[in-house]
């Protein structure tokens, strides 16, 4: 980011959010992690930075920081699976873990299956995969069974 922005983010004015706090339209969640803050249907901020990057949480998978807004996984885990700290369950039942989309974490980015939304919860959007599996498109997997080997997120499906 050039110098010229980052001045212009420390001069921009603060308003009051629903939180509570003085919060700028756009500031950093962290080092390299700049957020625009999203206006809520009265046109203020429902929170500040400060309060969003409270709810920032770690990759069940690679320990990775995942932010507000921020694609998320819902892998399933071993049955024997430990969970680090940090981590979210989505799904205690199920064993789903709340993971990054990261290159190196998920298998493909069709893997998507929620974002992570104040104050702290996944909001399921269906992964293109699960909105492919209408039934009339069943027959193509089994037709091509073992493309299914290679999609993590069949795992995670009811
Ligand atoms: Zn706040
Ligand atoms: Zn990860």
């Amino acid at each position: 980011m050039n110098i010229l922005k980052r001045v212009l983010i420390g001069l921009s004015p603060r308003k009051l959010a629903e939180c509570g706090h003085l919060t700028k339209r756009t500031d950093f969640l962290d080092e390299g992690v700049l957020l625009k803050m999203p206006k809520n249907n009265k046109g203020t901020f429902d929170y500040c930075h400060e309060c969003l990057k409270k709810m920032t949480i770690k990759c069940t998978w690679c320990q990775e920081k995942i932010y507000i807004g921020d694609r998320i996984t819902l892998y399933v885990a071993e049955e024997d699976f430990m969970a680090p700290d940090g981590a979210v369950c989505y799904n205690e039942e199920k064993r789903q873990y709340v993971g990054c989309l990261s290159y190196d974490c998920a298998d493909s980015a069709a893997d998507i299956q929620g974002i992570w939304m104040p104050p702290g919860k996944v909001m399921r959007i269906p992964s293109p995969f699960e909105k492919a599996l209408k039934p009339e498109s069943l027959f193509l997997f089994q037709m091509f069974p073992n493309i299914l080997d290679n999609i993590k997120s069949l795992k995670a499906l009811p």
